[in-house]
């Protein structure tokens, strides 16, 4: 009897700690997404100014961000520490059940196609301009010809090597794949789909539009965050269960600056990581969400071929062409 007191007490220590985790989490965000658009402020009026801007509110936003990181650490830590304890009580009781459970997850997954995507990844993303308006619709780079974007992974848990390898797989990778129409249901059925593993192959496929589509992108790992696209590598879970967020800043048609975060990156899979940067770059690029749930580019990543469709290459096309939204139709 006292042990089960003694187990709901921690339940209880738990469910506060991961309340208290939650709402650190969102302030974080919040702190992260004020800190990057003061730093966008500073970089476009920089040259007008003369490093006038006060530095001050930028300092005091990194040492609120260093501070609420170190309080979720220590959260973290308890909650860690006070599951340990629960599990080494309790697992007398809950081993048979896990036993079950265990069972059932691995029948399930032997039962289940090829797909490596076993659950549904939930993403959002978010386009504001210099005055803070959200309600922008999507945008498009403007750079030179020629000029390659530079992409930045912040990995500021030192994720494995191999992890890193993955990211960058999934923006470089020049693999295309070829699946049948059957399979797809699309048409003609005796027909193939071309997909690709990387946005460098998908992008390089694209004839010259009237904005220059980017095809070349140098990666470098940095946890200063500089270039036009950031990649933030977090091992903190979404409070609201989000797997992949992008959130870009445009001035008029142009894109600025992209942020994609990828949530607790240190617990996905290889390919569920390509898929979540596959589709978050796609945003970063400047394209939407597509009604189709069987494309990458859906809200719910479901697709059993998470790769970069025809379809969304189309889009990306005709965005740069400035011709419609840049919303995958589902080309049949
Ligand atoms: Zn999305």
């Amino acid at each position: 009897m006292q042990i089960d007191q003694q187990t709901s007490d921690k339940a209880r220590s738990i469910k506060q700690l991961k309340l208290q985790l939650s709402v650190l989490t969102k302030e974080l965000n919040k702190t992260t997404e004020q800190l990057q658009l003061l730093e966008i402020h500073e970089e476009s009026s920089n040259h007008l100014l003369d490093n006038d801007a006060p530095p001050e509110e930028i300092s005091d936003l990194i040492r609120k961000q260093n501070k609420i990181s170190h309080e979720i650490i220590t959260v973290k830590k308890k909650i860690q520490k006070l599951s340990a304890r629960t599990i080494l009580k309790a697992e007398l009781i809950v081993l048979p059940i896990l036993a079950v459970l265990i069972f059932y997850v691995v029948s399930n997954h032997y039962q289940a196609n090829s797909a490596d995507i076993s659950n549904d990844i939930k993403t959002r993303y978010l386009i504001e301009n210099l005055q803070g308006q959200t309600d922008v619709t999507h945008k498009y780079w403007n750079i030179a010809k020629g000029t390659p974007l530079t992409v930045s992974i912040i990995n500021p848990d030192q994720l494995s090597q191999e992890k890193i390898n993955t990211v960058e797989d999934a923006i470089l990778s020049t693999d295309a794949l070829y699946i049948d129409n059957s399979l797809l249901g699309k048409t003609p059925s005796d027909g193939k789909s071309e997909y690709f593993k990387g946005w460098k192959g998908a992008l390089s496929t694209i004839p010259d539009t009237e904005f220059y589509v980017p095809t070349d992108f140098n990666i470098v790992e940095s946890n200063d965050g500089p270039g036009q696209i950031v990649i933030v590598l977090s091992q903190l879970e979404d409070p609201d269960g989000y797997s992949g967020y992008t959130r870009s800043i445009v001035d008029n048609s142009q894109i600025l600056k992209s942020f994609i975060t990828i949530y607790d990156a240190d617990k996905l899979t290889d390919n569920q990581l390509a898929t979540i940067v596959r589709h978050e770059f796609g945003h970063a690029l400047g394209l939407p969400h597509t009604s189709d749930p069987q494309d990458l580019m859906h809200a719910t990543i479901q697709t059993d071929y998470p790769y970069i469709s025809e379809c969304d290459v189309a889009a990306i096309q005709s965005l740069y062409n400035n011709t419609d939204n840049g919303f995958c139709n589902d080309i049949q």
